[in-house]
């Protein structure tokens, strides 16, 4: 340890880690609120992640997030874990304490709701069913979040049937669990629609689930954000919905670690939304 006061560094880890957006959050954030710390993608092998995780702290590190592929196995190595992050049963935040042990956090689900409540006002999650196409690692998170603000009942379906059977067997009764042939079904009477898959985003599938149940009044986000304005989205506004776009979760579940490390709690703002647009 040194005696002298030290420049705060944190950064993201995952694999590849080059094409994340966090870096020029975190610099936007830095420079609005005049704090002087450093925020630093770092590409690592699975193999690598817990003697990285170790050694940051001695090198001035006061947490890091870490990204695919990497949540589940930060967890493991945590010495001390959220309630939620052990529900959702992955971090993505940890926090370096001064006792030496590593905390784990996982924001995913607070960046979905603070999205969802900045960005559509009147959305109520007890208005009605949420639907929930995917049963990713993306999806645990949003599942909980949900159950958590009230949703009377979350239907899910996913490709693989057996993921969306596992949610359900871990997360309850309030789950009804769709064929993925059927997914456009459990969007009749939802107020709540998220797409969780990877279905729509630049190089990936295209989104073919049928919209023709949806109805105006519901809430549509879709975790994909590149394009910021997908499939999705776009056909579930020609419906009447009122639709969120998924940058804001990447911005929102930012927060509580950029609070944790550098004593400021940042806002999400349409300057820091330009910013990371690169606008
Ligand atoms: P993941 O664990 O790999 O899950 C991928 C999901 O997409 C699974 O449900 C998978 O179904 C489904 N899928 C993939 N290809 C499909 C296809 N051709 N047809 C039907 N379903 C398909 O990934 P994740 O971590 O949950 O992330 C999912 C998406 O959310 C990604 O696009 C990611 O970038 C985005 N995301 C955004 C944020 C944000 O802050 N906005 C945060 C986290 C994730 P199977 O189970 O059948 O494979």
């Amino acid at each position: 340890m040194t005696d002298h006061p030290r420049i705060p560094l944190a950064g993201v880890i995952g694999s590849p880690v080059a094409h994340s957006r966090s870096p020029l959050l975190f610099r936007t954030w830095f420079a609005e609120y005049g704090i002087d710390g450093f925020y630093i993608p770092m590409d690592v092998a699975r193999d690598d992640l817990e003697t990285v995780l170790r050694t940051l702290p001695k090198a001035g590190f006061v947490g890091t997030n870490v990204t695919i592929p990497h949540k589940i196995r930060a967890l493991e190595i945590a010495d001390v874990i959220s309630d939620r992050a052990a529900l959702i049963g992955a971090a993505n935040t940890l926090v370096f304490r001064p006792d030496g042990k590593i905390y784990a956090d996982n924001t995913d689900g607070y960046g979905f709701i603070a999205n969802l409540r900045q960005n559509a006002p009147n959305w109520d999650p007890k208005s009605g069913p949420a639907a929930v196409l995917g049963a990713g690692g993306a999806a645990r998170a949003i599942v909980a979040s949900l159950l958590e603000s009230g949703a009377p009942e979350i239907r899910i379906s996913n490709r693989t049937r057996a993921r969306a059977d596992a949610l359900r067997q871990e997360f309850g009764a309030r789950l009804v669990v769709y064929d993925w042939v059927q997914a456009g079904n459990m969007l009749e009477d939802a107020t709540t629609v998220v797409n969780t898959t990877s279905l729509g985003m630049v190089g990936k599938s295209e989104f073919r689930v049928p919209l023709d149940a949806l109805r105006p009044s519901a809430t549509c986000c879709d975790l994909v954000y590149t394009p910021l304005k997908t499939k999705f989205l776009a056909e579930a506004e020609d419906v009447g919905c009122t639709v969120v776009d998924g940058l804001g979760m990447l911005l929102h579940q930012a927060v509580p670690g950029f609070e944790r490390w550098f004593g400021q709690r940042p806002e999400v703002t349409e300057t820091v939304r330009n910013a990371v647009l690169g606008a």
